[in-house]
């Protein structure tokens, strides 16, 4: 059976004071038998720490926002996929919108960077999703299919375990619009079947597919009773304990 997953995408949000009392809050916020699969994305700078914190809490891990493309060397500001695995967290998030529009990142680039993380032995959260101009025009379905294509189906079976997919509609993204658990499902169901295409039923069926966008306490439960939505990637709502908290238990 796929995993229930809620992760917390920081961004460039809280310092290292504030991002450690959220921490212990969220912790602290958790039921004894929480349930879900619960991943924290801070900013590098306090990633060890977090992920520190989180070790001795049953299924609540750290990840990082990004890696670079690089194993190692003369690529100053950049993060490695092996640094990060050495700071104990467990997951790397690739492809956000953010970083595809702001740091023009391809499918090809992303490519690379799922080999720098398997390299490390961590697990991809992998993000997709379509501008509101390709929902317009109606090419949402053939941008997500070669967002996932191009970036990951040269992987094995074995190695397609280790992804997580994130729908994540850019318009739906930090806007306050959730899309509806409608055309979140649809999109949902339309990958699941990608990969039951390219991978067959067993790893489509376990491969968790997180909605992305906008996700708060109180969409989040109709969200995540749909069909093929196994949780989310959780921007804005993530800052704050009690909502986070909530979601993740809106299973
Ligand atoms: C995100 O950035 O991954 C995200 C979903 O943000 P928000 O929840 O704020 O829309």
């Amino acid at each position: 059976m796929r995993k229930n997953i809620v992760a917390g995408n920081w961004k460039m949000n809280l310092n290292r004071s504030e991002g450690l009392t959220l921490v212990e809050d969220v912790l602290s916020k958790l039921p004894v038998d929480n349930k879900t699969h619960v991943i924290l994305a801070p900013s590098f700078v306090y990633l060890y720490k977090v992920a520190k914190m989180c070790s001795d809490i049953p299924k609540v891990v750290a990840a990082s926002q990004d890696c670079s493309a690089n194993e190692k060397g003369a690529f100053t500001g950049e993060v490695s996929a092996s640094m990060i695995a050495s700071c104990s967290a467990r997951y790397v998030v690739l492809g956000h919108s953010e970083r595809r529009t702001n740091f023009t990142e391809t499918n090809e680039l992303l490519k690379t960077k799922v080999g720098q993380v398997f390299a490390n032995d961590l697990k991809v959260i992998f993000c997709c999703g379509e501008s509101l101009a390709q929902r317009e025009n109606g090419v949402h379905f053939d941008w997500i299919k070669s967002q996932i294509s191009e970036s990951l189906f040269h992987l094995s079976v074995e190695e397609f375990k280790n992804i997580v997919i994130a729908y994540e509609p850019i318009w739906a993204i930090g806007t306050g619009v959730t899309a509806s658990t409608d055309q979140a499902q649809v999109v949902h169901a339309f990958i699941r079947n990608l990969l039951v295409e390219k991978y067959g039923n067993e790893v489509a069926e376990g491969t968790s597919i997180l909605y992305g966008g906008s996700c708060q306490p109180n969409n989040a439960i109709e969200l995540f009773s749909q069909k093929d939505i196994d949780g989310g990637l959780i921007g804005g709502a993530s800052l704050n304990a009690d909502d986070f908290v909530a979601i993740t238990q809106s299973f």
